[in-house]
């Protein structure tokens, strides 16, 4: 095996340098490669810009046969096709924008084994007769691009990634490799889990983004906060400015565009030819900013987008980190800021209330929302805790590149509500064998004798009523940042809180946690004006 190692290996790299024109593999490349090109499965977990493509692409040119790609990106597939036919790489696509005539010229090559590279759409994939062409070739990889989109519970579901686990079954000795650049560790399993890939190595790579700056501010008028920092600070750059309503994109853009700043509304309400026009706008030019719903952005790769500013905000964490991503991918210094206020959060509660799912759904979107909020809120290095979000807890030390380690933000200590917090949730485990959510918690620490609580024997724990020096909405506020430290963990469809392994060192008196001011109302008293 180290023989066929080193040939792949050197054949790897070869390839790299020979099609590729770059000298050396970043970060995990190297090791998902040749893991894969030998003919393992992998999932690989690695942020925007990161380099992914080669991932799969180098083991596609490597091994025997087409390497098959699953992309929903197909506004991308012409233009990834363009550039790797470029490169010299004999690269198809099929989707629904192509004509007969051109998918039965795509068909033929793949079946003369004439394609090194096929993309497709995954609604297309699951089709027998797709599957039946692929059966009538020679594949050398299948690879799950944006493979976040099997998980139910993400931002960006995609039932049709679900049909994907019959690639394993079908074709069990064709490795499979499993992208994304969002995911959380749950996530990670879920795909490994859903994609049927119980055998898979997981590539992770680090998801920091040292050239990004992270700013998040208290929204007072967002329209003319967001002119202010363009002018102040990027003047002239190109960016991205994200609003949640189609209706706000278009005011914003005219906003922008009326005080001097180039601006170009994107957003699904318009149609085909203007959204094209204003994508290649931006591509193409130097200093234009594209005023967008999240519709706008997926797989975009334009290197000097100087800032990604948030006028609402985003759903998830997982959202965040890859609108924000779209920010710097040629490492030179950037902005990421977002105008946060009580409106927000109100909307969002909203939308989840009355949006569709089920309640599952909806305790999950809430979670996600938690997650989020907790990042506005929080009293450490923003970048810290992006990092813990993804699981990769940072160095304690503050990275000094984000407004909370260049202003650090009045806080408390609250070491010993964290731990009255997680010695209930201990008690409720360790004594009961029981798991709750955050309100029964709270009804416990404060004594409160609900039908539940009575239900439940609750009143009976030793921790009952050991926390009536806060209000419920303090203690909400404790919950939701030791969520967001991952000192606490949310589980499962009912949202039950579970200890990670760090509440530990909480619980043995090993470690402080300071705690952000929560404002006596919650950032009314900084939010009013028009947000
Ligand atoms: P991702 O899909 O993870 O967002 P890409 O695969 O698009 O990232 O890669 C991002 C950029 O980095 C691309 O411009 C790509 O050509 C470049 N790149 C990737 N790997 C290397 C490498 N080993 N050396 C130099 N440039 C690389
Ligand atoms: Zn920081």
């Amino acid at each position: 095996i180290g023989g066929m190692t080193a040939v792949a290996d050197s054949e790897a790299l070869a390839t790299l340098h020979r099609v590729f024109g770059y000298e050396a593999f970043r970060g995990e490349q190297e090791a998902v490669i040749e893991h894969v090109v030998t003919g393992g499965d992998a999932v690989v977990l690695m942020p925007t810009g990161g380099g992914k493509s080669l991932c799969y692409q180098i083991p596609a040119l490597v091994r025997p046969g087409t390497g098959v790609v699953v992309s929903p990106l197909i506004a991308l597939m012409q233009d990834q096709v363009d550039a790797l036919r470029a490169l010299g790489v004999r690269a198809g696509f099929m989707n629904s924008t192509q004509d007969f005539d051109e998918r039965r010229m795509v068909e033929a090559e793949f079946l003369a084994g004439e394609l090194d590279l096929l993309y497709l759409a995954p609604e297309r994939l699951r089709l027998e007769p797709t599957l039946d062409l692929l059966s009538r070739g020679k594949i050398s990889v299948f690879a799950i691009d944006e493979a976040h989109c099997v998980s139910q519970w993400g931002h960006d579901f995609r039932p049709d990634y679900l049909a994907l686990s019959l690639l394993g079954e079908r074709w069990p000795d064709v490795p499979r490799i499993a992208l994304t650049a969002t995911a959380t560790r749950a996530t990670h399993q879920e795909i490994t889990q859903r994609l049927g890939m119980p055998a898979a190595r997981h590539f992770e790579a680090s998801f920091d983004r040292p050239n990004i700056q992270y700013r998040i501010v208290p929204k007072a008028d967002p329209k003319k906060q967001l002119l202010h920092f363009l002018r102040e600070e990027h003047a002239g750059d190109a960016g991205i400015v994200y609003c949640l309503s189609r209706n706000s994109v278009e005011k914003t853009a005219e906003f922008l565009s009326r005080n001097g700043v180039e601006a170009v509304p994107y957003h699904a309400g318009l149609d085909a030819g203007t959204r094209a026009a204003h994508q290649s706008r931006f591509l193409r030019e130097e200093g234009l900013v594209v005023v967008a719903t999240i519709a706008f952005g997926m797989g975009i790769d334009k290197p000097d987008v100087r800032f990604v500013a948030h006028l609402d905000l985003p759903k998830s964490v997982e959202g965040y980190y890859q609108e924000t991503g779209r920010a710097g991918r040629d490492g030179q210094p950037s902005t990421a800021w977002m105008a946060y206020g009580l409106n927000d959060v109100v909307q969002q509660r909203k939308l989840i209330q009355s949006g569709e799912g089920d309640e599952a759904f909806r305790r999950r979107a809430a979670a996600h929302l938690d997650a989020m909020l907790a990042l506005c809120e929080t009293v450490r290095c923003r970048r810290g805790q992006l990092l813990a979000y993804f699981g990769q807890e940072a160095d304690a030390t503050a990275c000094g590149n984000c407004d909370t380690c260049t202003a650090p933000p009045e806080t408390w200590d609250g070491t010993v509500a964290a731990q009255k917090v997680l010695s209930t949730v201990v008690r409720l485990q360790r004594e009961r064998g029981q798991k709750f959510g955050a309100v029964q918690i709270i009804d416990i620490l404060l004594g409160k004798r609900t039908a539940k609580v009575i239900q439940f024997d609750h009143d009976q724990l030793s921790v009952f009523g050991i926390g009536e020096e806060l209000a419920e909405g303090e203690w909400r506020g404790v919950i939701r940042q030791l969520l967001a430290q991952g000192l606490l963990a949310v589980e499962g469809e009912y949202g039950t809180l579970v200890l990670t392994e760090a509440s530990g060192s909480v619980l043995r008196r090993e470690r402080e946690v300071p705690l952000r001011k929560e404002p006596k109302k919650p950032v009314t008293s900084r939010s009013g004006g028009s947000g």
